[in-house]
């Protein structure tokens, strides 16, 4: 086991990080940029080091500094959480390079995931469904033309190196494609400096679903369930729940078993999330995380395992605590993501939170680097907390989610609880019964 791990994140992750390693003995050494010197992290971290200034470049992604922090503390691992460094191959592999451990996969894996076209390549060869589309990256527009009119309009180009929602063009007839070819182009080219794009089969009305996995460094792979995130808005989720309200325990267990298969040829090690859209019935592969996820709390809720002290164990050679058929699922959980935003707008709300308090009693769970008189800083996501509800099935988790939402307070600051006030008395929300686009259209008709 490790003796030292640093914490190269901060925010809610951080401190997730953080409970794990105290739990399982391990000492920790967070870095932070001067912006986050009175984070709750570093104040319950055994040592810190301030790695930069505010913006991001110069401090969570400064590669060379964050070595310098693992060489001068002595620190044997890096968690690298969420966002940020964690799906960097290269950082990864300078850790290796200096012998210090990376909590995730390898380099080789993390390079190819993040390569969409390498991605779906992969995915097909080890027989996860994919959505219809070109094999590679499409350059000619009349290449795109016969391909679209192949697998039928309307089409999504999407950008090879693209991430975060960004870089995808619909196009929804033949006349639309030139210019959606054009634009996504050039957009991949200006954002991620890489103009590779290729066109899949724009899904209508599909759900999000994902499939926890793990590999454990041995070749062998187990999966945790999914996780629904069809509530997005400009494809960012906002609201997470696990079980899918859409499959049942066959479907369940056939996609989780393809995927856990997958895993284990792929020989992969750590914590990662093969992503799908869903529709009629159909799994459509659309790409793999290969870090721990923003919503894994839910998966948590409902199987009562520890991902992260999963992490540490498996990239410490210690293998998985647990085979697939110790993995059950009980009940119902949901997220929602608290960010510091306007609910309506959307727009960021940094500031000083004057009052914090969090709702508490059976099944609730609040993930939250914030305290009353803490002051976000402007520099970062706006993130403050994710609210993690559980039930024995999903009315009693709404119920309680409901409930929980009334409780929580946080003044100073706009945020999103109001949406979420809101959400919860939806009748299609409680009849879980929602795609990717409902959202959008919800809040345009609100407006
Ligand atoms: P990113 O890495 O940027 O998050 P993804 O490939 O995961 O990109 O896609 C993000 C979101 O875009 C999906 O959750 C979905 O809402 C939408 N999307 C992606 N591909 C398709 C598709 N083929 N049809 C319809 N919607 C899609």
């Amino acid at each position: 086991m490790f003796q030292k791990i640093l914490i190269a994140n901060r925010g809610e992750i951080a401190l997730r990080v953080l409970r794990a390693c105290k739990e399982l003995g391990i000492q920790t050494v967070v870095v932070h940029s001067t912006a986050d010197a009175d984070a709750m992290h570093v104040r319950l971290a055994d040592e810190s080091v301030c790695i930069g200034p505010p913006p991001s470049r110069d401090s969570y992604l400064n590669i060379h500094q964050i070595v310098a922090a693992c060489e001068i503390t002595g620190a044997d691992a890096v968690h690298p959480g969420y966002g940020f460094l964690s799906e960097n191959a290269k950082f990864a592999d300078i850790l290796a390079a200096h012998n210090i451990t990376f909590i995730g996969p390898t380099g080789d894996h993390i390079r190819i995931m993040g390569d969409k076209i390498e991605a779906k390549r992969t995915a097909k060869r080890l027989g996860i469904p994919v959505v219809p589309g070109s094999d590679g990256a499409v350059t000619e527009e009349k290449e795109a033309k016969r391909i679209a009119a192949e697998i039928g309009y309307p089409v999504i180009i999407k950008a090879s190196a693209g991430g975060g929602g960004r870089g995808m063009k619909v196009a929804r007839s033949e006349a639309d494609l030139e210019v959606a070819l054009q634009t996504a182009r050039s957009e991949a080219g200006a954002a991620f400096g890489d103009d590779a794009v290729y066109i899949e089969k724009f899904l209508q009305k599909p759900r999000h679903i994902e499939v926890q996995v793990f590999g454990d460094g041995f070749g062998r792979g187990v999966h945790f369930g999914e996780r629904d995130c069809s509530l997005q808005r400009r494809h960012q989720k906002v609201w997470e729940e696990a079980n899918s309200p859409a499959l049942n325990a066959e479907e369940r267990s056939r996609i989780g078993g393809i995927c856990a298969k997958a895993i284990a040829d792929l020989g992969y090690s750590g914590a990662g999330t093969i992503e799908f859209l869903y529709e009629n019935g159909e799994f459509y592969f659309i790409e793999m995380n290969t870090r721990l996820q923003v919503e894994h709390p839910v998966t948590e809720a409902i199987t009562g395992i520890d991902l992260v002290h999963e992490q540490i164990r498996v990239a410490s050679g210690g293998g998985l605590s647990v085979k697939q058929e110790d993995i059950k699922f009980n009940g119902h959980a949901i997220e929602c993501r608290i960010n510091a935003e306007d609910p309506r707008t959307f727009t960021p709300s940094p500031g000083t939170i004057t009052h914090f308090h969090t709702p508490g009693g059976l099944g609730i769970r609040v993930d939250s680097g914030v305290y009353s008189g803490y002051k976000i800083p402007p520099y970062y996501d706006s993130l403050i907390g994710k609210l993690i509800v559980h039930g024995r099935n999903r009315v009693e988790c709404m119920m309680r989610l409901r409930r929980a939402l009334d409780e929580f307070v946080v003044d100073g600051i706009k945020t999103t609880l109001p949406l979420f006030r809101d959400l919860v008395g939806n009748a299609d929300i409680a009849n879980g019964d929602y795609d990717i686009h409902w959202l959008e259209k919800y809040l345009a008709k609100e407006e």
